[in-house]
Formats: C-alpha cells, sequence, structure tokens
C-alpha cells in the first residue's frame, strides 16, 4: 500500500486487533448483530482498511453518512450492505439502487422519489425509514409517521428492511431524554403491527445507546466512536472494556536552545524565563491537529509529558523540555497514544482544545499516512 511506504515521520498508526476486541466487547455486551458506522474516514482511522477488516470479522451491516463513502466501500470491494444514514436527495436515488446501497428515506417525498427511480430501474431499493424521536435533524416525527409507514409497507418497489431513529443525549446516562425516544420510536414502531406489515429491524442505540441504555438495544446497533476505542463523553463508567485504536506519532525533527525571554513562534505568545531546551515537531493544524492546543497540548518523548509552547502552526509546533531536558532529532514524539507507562488519549486532546474526541479524530486529513498493524486479514 503506497500510503505506508510514505516516508513522513509523522504517521496515524491504527491497531485492527483493537478494532476486532472493540467489535467483540460490544457484540458480547448487547447480543444483537453490530451496523458498523464508518463514517467520515472511519473516525479518521482510514475507511477502507477498516471496513476490509470488520468484513473479514464478519460484520454484516456498514453505516455511512454520505453517498460518497458508500461509493468507495463498493468499489474497494466491500459487498456486505451499506446504509447511507444522511439525508439524499432525488439525484443521488438512482446511483444509490444502482450499487445496491441502502437508503435512508426521511419523509414520504423521498419515497416516492425512489419508487420512482427504483420502478424506472426495474430493481428494487432497500430501505430504512427513518423516524424523528427528538433529534428534529431528519426523518419523519414520531407523532405524524402513520401514514408514512403505511406508504413505505405497501410499497412495491421499496423493500423497508429498517426502521430507526437516532439518540440525541445518550451519551448522558443520566438524561430522561433518552427513554423518551425510546417510546416515541416503539409508538411508531407499533404503527407496523396495527397494519399487519412485517416488523423491519428496528435500530436506535448509537455508542452512548450501547453504554448506558440496553433497552435501547432492540434488533441492532449503530455504534461508532466506542468501536474505534473512544468514549462518546469521557466522563461516562465503562460499562464496555475499550482499546483506543489509533495512535498519532511523529520526531523529533530540530533541537535547539532558546535563550530566556526569547519568544517562540507566531504572534510571540511565549518565552522561557531562563534558557531552555526546545524541539520542533513537524505536524501542525493543516493535518488536522487542532491549533487550539498552542500553549495547552502536551506531548510524550523519552517517556515524559511535556507542554507545546508557542502557536501550534500549520506544519510544526515547538515544545519545551526544560532547561536540562534532553533529545535527538528522530526521536519518536507521541501526540495520541501509550509511550512507556505514559498514555495521552484522544479524549484528552478533545479537552484541551475544547471539543469532543469526535472532531479530534475526525479532523486528521489525508495529508496524515496511516498504518495498520495487527489484524490477520490481507488488505
Ligand atoms: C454517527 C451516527 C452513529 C454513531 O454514533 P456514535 O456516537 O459515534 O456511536 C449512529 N447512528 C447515526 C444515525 C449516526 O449518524
Amino acid at each position: 500500500m503506497s500510503e505506508t511506504m510514505s516516508q513522513r515521520p509523522t504517521r496515524i498508526v491504527v491497531d485492527l486487533d483493537a478494532l476486532g476486541h472493540n467489535l467483540q466487547a460490544i457484540r458480547s455486551h448487547v447480543g444483537v448483530p453490530v451496523m458498523a458506522i464508518v463514517k467520515a474516514n472511519a473516525y479518521g482511522h482510514g475507511l477502507v482498511p477498516v471496513a476490509h477488516y470488520l468484513q473479514a470479522q464478519g460484520v454484516k451491516q456498514f453505516g455511512v453518512a454520505v453517498v460518497e463513502e458508500a461509493l468507495t466501500l463498493r468499489r474497494a470491494g466491500i459487498t456486505v450492505p451499506v446504509l447511507v444514514l444522511g439525508g439524499i436527495l432525488g439525484r443521488q436515488v438512482t446511483q444509490l439502487i444502482q450499487h445496491d446501497l441502502e437508503i435512508t428515506v426521511s419523509s414520504l417525498d423521498k419515497l416516492r422519489k425512489v419508487e420512482a427511480a427504483a420502478e424506472r430501474l426495474g430493481r428494487k431499493a432497500v430501505i430504512h425509514l427513518k423516524i424523528d424521536t427528538g433529534m428534529e435533524r431528519i426523518g419523519v416525527h414520531s407523532y405524524s409517521c402513520g401514514p408514512f409507514i403505511e406508504a413505505a409497507a405497501a410499497s412495491t418497489w421499496c423493500v423497508v428492511k429498517g426502521v430507526y431513529s437516532h439518540l440525541a443525549c445518550a451519551d448522558d446516562p443520566a438524561s430522561a431524554m433518552t427513554l423518551a425516544q425510546l417510546e416515541r420510536f416503539q409508538t411508531a414502531c407499533a404503527h407496523f403491527d396495527r397494519i399487519g406489515a412485517p416488523m423491519p429491524i428496528r435500530h436506535l442505540a448509537n455508542s452512548g445507546g450501547v453504554l448506558h441504555f440496553p433497552q435501547t438495544w432492540l434488533d441492532m446497533v449503530r455504534p461508532g466512536i466506542m468501536l474505534y476505542g473512544v468514549l462518546p463523553d469521557p466522563d461516562a463508567h465503562r460499562s464496555v472494556e475499550l482499546r483506543p485504536a489509533l495512535s498519532l506519532v511523529s520526531q523529533v525533527v530540530y533541537f535547539k536552545v532558546v535563550k530566556a525571554g526569547n519568544p517562540v513562534s507566531y504572534g510571540a505568545t511565549w518565552a522561557p524565563a531562563e534558557d531552555t531546551h526546545v524541539i520542533t515537531v513537524p505536524i501542525g493544524y493543516g493535518d488536522g491537529y487542532p491549533r487550539a492546543l498552542s500553549n495547552r497540548g502536551e506531548v510524550l518523548i523519552r517517556g515524559e509529558r511535556r507542554p507545546i509552547v508557542g502557536r501550534l502552526c500549520m506544519d510544526q509546533f515547538m515544545v519545551d523540555l526544560g532547561p536540562h531536558g534532553s533529545a535527538y532529532v528522530e526521536d519518536d514524539v507521541v501526540l495520541i497514544g501509550q509511550q512507556g507507562e505514559l498514555s495521552l488519549t484522544v479524549e484528552d486532546v478533545a479537552a484541551w482544545a475544547d471539543t469532543i474526541g469526535y472532531e479530534v479524530l475526525t479532523r486528521f486529513n489525508e495529508r496524515i499516512p496511516r498504518e495498520y498493524i495487527g489484524g490477520q486479514v490481507a488488505r
């Protein structure tokens, strides 16, 4: 794989065995099939390699956000069902059906569009009905979904494989919102029984649901972030033992002494009180490493935690080793992951940057090469 041939010292290392461990942990926790959510480049872990690995682990359903992600999976030889979770436009429907992709139908109007396209192609469309139980994003409101469900169940050209909704507050075990959403969802699903239509696969739980709300597991669960070993909310207790799959590492590219009082980097926001040793690390916000870590973040080098000093630049940033700290060019620098006894997590980076783990992971872009370890699978 050309990506792994990169000479760049900065890289993301994905531990496929950790991914496999998390999948297995989720499966034995919930006891129902898992729709593996691999949107946004598999939360930054690399869509195609992750999907190949998970398919080999027996995952029978993928979920992505946009049509292009689904097409990438098909082109890469992923054969299991792929559901596009996001809202779709009429012009995208034909392509979805032609590539045997499952469609989220989130209104009566979209149902009609999918039916028309399927009839034109002479090929049935596999759909999942989206019910809005309180997220107010996409979907037919649960309190008015009767006619929608009837129309879908009666459709000649659409096969209703699933019915689902999305939880707004499941990362908070104390929120009453989740059980209220569940109840609305159950009421919506009851329409199938009422009209004597077969019950499709009911799915509701994201990672928060998997972790905190067993009632939401139903027929299938849709974990995303926890599959990668990151918690939706770092304060939540861990009902499932997870292993972070992603490490972000780089190497020292420069070492120097900065004299007392001489400021470091753009804006001259930091200067040492005494002469100190400073290294430069070749990664920056142009890679998706947050600029908000300026004067806030830490890295691991030579088995110690050291602070990022001065503004983080587009392609590089500086770290203070202290007056007696030593390091050599090419020494490993860990930005996320373990070094010796110490570790830095996605959750740590998110806290320093005042954001959530989801955003930290999905901002890492294609300039950072991905490397895969573990996983006894040919890729
Ligand atoms: C992203 C997404 C998920 C996964 O959410 P996590 O919080 O990462 O587990 C599940 N369902 C839908 C509809 C999503 O958009």
